[in-house]
């Protein structure tokens, strides 16, 4: 684990390439990065792991097709907001907004969803190791993960992740 400054936007757009690639074409995939989006100090490989992981769980609920759309955006996070999204420290963090028009997450389920080896899958077609590994990654990296979801409408996961301090 190195965090190190990262271009989140790169990031996302390389993750995209790979999904759009790889993605039935049922699957539309667009992204609205923020120009000026702030780098985050995170670990490259499990930034782009966490990425993989929630495009392939968007997929997985959009058997017949959908949307996915991935965001960039600064925030700033007053004390109000911090403990709302869940992170440690007020401040400047990096969001990151996944979205699908997929099945949606059962209420019943959702507080469960980021819990090692939950998974609603087929045996053999999930390990439910996914998400737990994103809490993981947004955790470490002093930030933090979200979830929105309606059934029957889909998902939205929202990562933040610290600004990098660029000052010298
Ligand atoms: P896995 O994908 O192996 O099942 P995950 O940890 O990635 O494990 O996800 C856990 C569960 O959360 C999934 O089995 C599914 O029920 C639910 N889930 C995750 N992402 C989505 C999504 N985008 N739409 C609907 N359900 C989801
Ligand atoms: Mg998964």
């Amino acid at each position: 684990l190195q965090p190190t400054e990262i271009d989140v936007n790169e990031l996302v757009e390389e993750a995209t390439r790979l999904v759009r690639a790889t993605f039935d074409k049922q699957i539309e995939i667009t992204t609205r990065l923020d120009r000026e989006v702030w780098p985050a100090l995170v670990d490259r490989g499990q930034l782009s792991s966490a990425l993989l992981n929630l495009a392939i769980n968007a997929r997985d609920a959009m058997p017949a097709g959908g949307k996915l759309t991935l965001r960039t955006r600064n925030v700033v996070l007053g004390v109000r907001e911090a403990a709302t999204v869940g992170v440690g420290y007020v401040g400047d963090y990096v969001e990151i907004k996944v979205t699908d028009t997929g099945t949606g997450i059962p209420q019943s389920i959702l507080d469960r969803i980021f819990d090692p080896f939950f998974s609603t899958k087929e045996v053999g077609k999930g390990t439910g190791l996914g998400l737990s590994m994103v809490f993981g990654f947004a955790k470490q990296s002093g930030g933090s993960i979200k979830v929105v979801s309606e059934e029957g409408y889909g998902t939205t996961f929202k990562i933040y992740l610290p600004k990098a301090d660029t000052r010298a």
